[in-house]
């Protein structure tokens, strides 16, 4: 591409549900071609179908691209050199195209009533014939179906598809693809409400927006070659088309199905972006995850999306179907905390102890983040781990503060040693405290795992906690003893 000519890719949604993996993931590859070529990745919303339109749903899908940080430098909210950018506002260039299609003798007027059209539907059925238009209107006088238009007489425009031959067309991941023309139906372009399908306003956005590739789900395959006849008829440049893979559930058979969403979501898991990032999972994970469902990358496959850019490439995407694999989002997510400054993790997972109610201090956070981060798969994660660290007090039920083997009036005992040794030390660190600790293991004859355990419950309020003695040093001394204190209380009132 030179300079006359800059890459243009745009994502183009239609309002109608919520942005699940399918949308992003074309999304994400819409914007990686489009900064790796240096281009422009442009937002388009869809919505001319007025009976599948959903309210919200466009700003679930703005909201959705803002949090994974796929930032368009076009788009209806802040607007651009080709604007407007809902096809609902555009409605003029449908209709000037749409006539322009039937001045030109590719497109026609047809006033069929649908229900001629259904028995026509249902007698083709019948006969195990292709379902398409009959033709009856196809050959119509164009002046005679000029005056009934301006008679005011319900019709549509449908695209004069060639009966004979056939069409050829390039996907870039496909390969060429040839389609016998006698198989292809006269699509509907203009509806009876004036409103265009997706034919007519998608390719005539794409040419009006100056689109150099077009990114979208396979299901529009079948409908390719009316595209191509379409923007052929009207000599309009063609732009490179990639038809990405289709989405497999998790077991690889079949299409995810709203049931499938379902189960998902009980499992902790959801296709749908929001709910990811409500289940704590973050954008560098969730990117990393969906950018390899369909892109085959050689080396070390842990990116960020700086690097998917420098590593994009078109000729490795996959047209195979890509099964949804849940516990590679998990490996990925906690990849990426890994990766995350200490600060920027601190950050992310404040809002979780907030929103349970603690008033976090924020340089003990940052202290907590070492400790934790290796253990997090999703954010939440922070929560069951290191909640108890923001408690004014523990309260541990008293029979999980019983070691493996002892009574609780044993237990008491134990923890009276462990009080009068931890009272002894001036300062309470790991470096103070693991070394004596042992030796009383020792001379109680018991196993580490009884005394650190019971000392953990006693601390930290549970039985999993963050390393035990490196989550000591963040508390001050008082706290530990009073806990300590706390659990022999509960120990002896067994
Ligand atoms: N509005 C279409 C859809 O959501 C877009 C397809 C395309 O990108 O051309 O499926």
């Amino acid at each position: 591409m030179n300079q006359s000519n800059p890459v243009r890719v745009r994502f183009a949604p239609s309002p109608t549900g919520r942005m699940h993996l399918g949308s992003a993931r074309t999304a994400l590859y819409d914007y990686l071609l489009a900064r790796r070529l240096g281009g422009q990745f442009i937002l388009r919303i869809e919505d001319t179908d007025r009976k599948r339109f959903v309210p919200g749903a466009e700003q679930e899908l703005i909201e959705g691209l803002r949090w994974l940080g796929l930032h368009y430098d076009e788009g209806p909210d802040i607007g651009g050199p080709y604007g407007p950018y809902r096809q609902t506002e555009r409605q003029e260039i449908y209709l000037r195209w749409a006539n322009e299609l039937v001045e030109r003798g590719h497109a026609f007027y047809c006033f069929c009533p649908p229900d001629r059209l259904e028995k026509v539907r249902q007698e083709q059925l019948k006969n195990k014939q292709p379902v398409r238009y009959d033709g009856t209107c196809r050959h119509l006088d164009p002046d005679e179906a000029r005056r009934r238009v301006r008679a005011g007489e319900r019709h549509v425009i449908r695209f004069k598809m060639p009966y004979e031959g056939e069409t050829r067309a390039v996907d870039a991941l496909r390969g060429e693809i040839v389609w016998q023309n006698r198989d292809l139906d006269d699509a509907i372009l203009l509806k009876s409400d004036g409103l265009p399908t997706y034919h007519l306003a998608a390719m005539a956005d794409d040419y009006e927006m100056k689109i150099t590739h077009v990114i979208r789900g396979s299901e529009w395959l079948s409908t390719f070659p009316l595209h191509v006849n379409l923007i052929r008829a009207l000599g309009w440049p063609e732009p490179v088309w990639i038809h990405l893979s289709v989405f497999l559930k998790p077991s690889g058979k079949g299409k995810m199905s709203k049931r499938e969403a379902a189960a998902a979501l009980n499992d902790g898991y959801s296709i749908f972006i929001k709910d990811l990032k409500e289940l704590g999972y973050i954008p560098e994970g969730v990117l990393n995850w969906i950018v390899l469902m369909g892109w085959g990358v050689a080396e070390d496959d842990v990116m960020t999306l700086e690097e998917m850019v420098q590593r994009f490439d078109i000729r490795n995407l996959n047209p195979a179907p890509a099964a949804i694999n849940f516990s590679k989002l998990d490996h990925f997510n906690g990849t990426h905390i890994r990766r995350l400054p200490a600060d920027d993790l601190a950050r992310r997972i404040k809002p979780y102890f907030e929103r349970a109610g603690y008033s976090v201090d924020d340089t003990l956070l940052l202290r907590i983040v070492p400790l934790i981060r290796e253990r997090l798969v999703t954010l939440d994660d922070c929560l069951p781990f290191a909640g108890w660290f923001f408690k004014d007090n523990v309260t541990p039920a008293p029979e999980t503060l019983v070691p493996k083997g002892l009574t609780p009036a044993e237990a008491a005992s134990v923890a009276r040693r462990v009080y009068d040794l931890l009272a002894a030390l001036p300062e309470i660190t790991h470096a103070s405290a693991e070394p004596p600790l042992r030796a009383l293991v020792e001379a109680l004859g018991l196993t580490p795992n009884q005394v650190f355990g019971l000392l953990r419950v006693a601390v930290t309020g549970q039985a999993v906690s963050p390393p035990l003695f490196e989550s000591m040093e963040l508390l001050s001394r008082e706290t530990i003893l009073a806990r300590v204190q706390n659990a022999i209380a509960l120990l002896e009132r067994m």
